[in-house]
């Protein structure tokens, strides 16, 4: 938690951001996280995971969302993605993930109803093209919000999945609330800095307040969508399912591009569900920032790529 605090406050340096994004030093690291640029690389990544038996969930990326017509902007790259995917023939398998701040949360007094508005056009061209949506969650203070938003829109989208992280303690309250029948619950340890007061900062009371949230999922009338690439949790949830008697179509594994992808595989293999979290776009590096400090061996695969230029 210190590591990932300490390289989460050196990446929001606007210095380093410049230096990073405009020397392409980073191009080795950005293309094992990040699918392409563009529609076209995307589309072409999401053909090859769908072709190995893997599900795709899309993020258009972008989270420094400063104008409304900014929000506007990604939600109209989105519906376009969403047409795209449906021509290609890549729905259902694939779906969208979206990040309230890119379509406007961080936007004041009218944020939570811009975002609002903009999800609901995305969740229609993803009805459209015969798909799902999946709203991720972001740092701590967007929490609520994101939940209200989820809620807001359910009655029209049942299928609007939402995400919770099991290192904030509010997670086992939100858990209750939201896991209704039907929803979609996507489970991870969560990526931010959160404030040491109401979250889980020792990794082992993260993993266990995730086994908990996972117990319950499992249990209860949600589908699950299990979000790790920790290889004890991955265990620890085919056991809950199987003791929980769901078949493999009622709960799924979702690892991120690049990350683990033998292991992605091997679970499609067993008869497993799996989706990969595809990022793309020209805004990685916030991502790409999170991904380097989750994970010690990933900043020096960073490093790496730096010195042997
Ligand atoms: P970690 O604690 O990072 O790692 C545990 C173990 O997993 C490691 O010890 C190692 O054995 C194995 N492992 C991990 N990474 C690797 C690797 N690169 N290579 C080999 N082994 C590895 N976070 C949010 O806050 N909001 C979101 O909306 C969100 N959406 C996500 C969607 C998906 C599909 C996924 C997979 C993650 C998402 N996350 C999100 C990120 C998540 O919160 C974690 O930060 C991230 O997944 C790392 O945690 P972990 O569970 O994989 O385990």
């Amino acid at each position: 938690m210190v590591f990932r605090r300490t390289v989460l406050s050196v990446a929001r340096s606007d210095r380093l951001r410049s230096l990073v994004s405009g020397s392409g030093v980073t191009r080795g690291v950005v293309n094992r996280f990040v699918a392409g640029e563009d529609a076209d690389s995307v589309v072409a990544a999401v053909r090859d995971l769908t072709g190995r038996g893997l599900l795709a969930s899309i993020d258009h990326l972008g989270e420094d969302t400063l104008h409304p017509e900014q929000a506007t902007g990604v939600t109209r790259g989105y519906v376009r993605l969403l047409e795209r995917l449906a021509e290609e023939g890549l729905t259902p398998a694939a779906e969208v993930s979206v990040k309230p701040t890119a379509v406007g949360l961080g936007l004041g007094a009218e944020g939570e109803s811009l975002a609002a508005a903009n999800i609901a056009r995305i969740c229609a061209a993803a009805r459209d093209a015969g798909t799902t949506v999946t709203v991720d969650m972001e740092a701590e203070d967007a929490v609520p919000a994101t939940l209200r938003i989820v809620n807001g829109l359910r009655g029209d989208f049942p299928w609007l999945g939402c995400v919770l992280q099991s290192y904030l303690r509010r997670t086992e309250g939100d858990l209750a609330a939201m896991a209704r029948p039907g929803a979609r619950i996507r489970l991870c340890k969560g990526a931010y800095a959160p404030d040491p007061g109401s979250a889980h900062t020792d990794r082992r009371d993260v993993d266990a307040a995730y086994v908990r949230a996972l117990r319950r999922l499992m249990t209860g009338p949600a589908l699950p969508m299990v979000a790790t690439h920790d290889p004890r949790l991955i265990e620890i949830a085919g056991t809950l399912a199987a003791l929980a008697h769901r078949s493999t179509e009622e709960f799924e594994y979702q690892m991120l591009y690049g990350v683990r992808p033998d292991e992605q595989l091997r679970l499609v293999d067993l008869g497993a569900r799996v989706r990969v979290y595809v990022p793309y776009g020209r805004d990685w590096y916030g991502y790409l920032a999170r991904r380097l400090a989750e994970r010690p061996a990933n900043l020096a695969f960073a490093a790496r790529s730096l010195v042997s230029r």
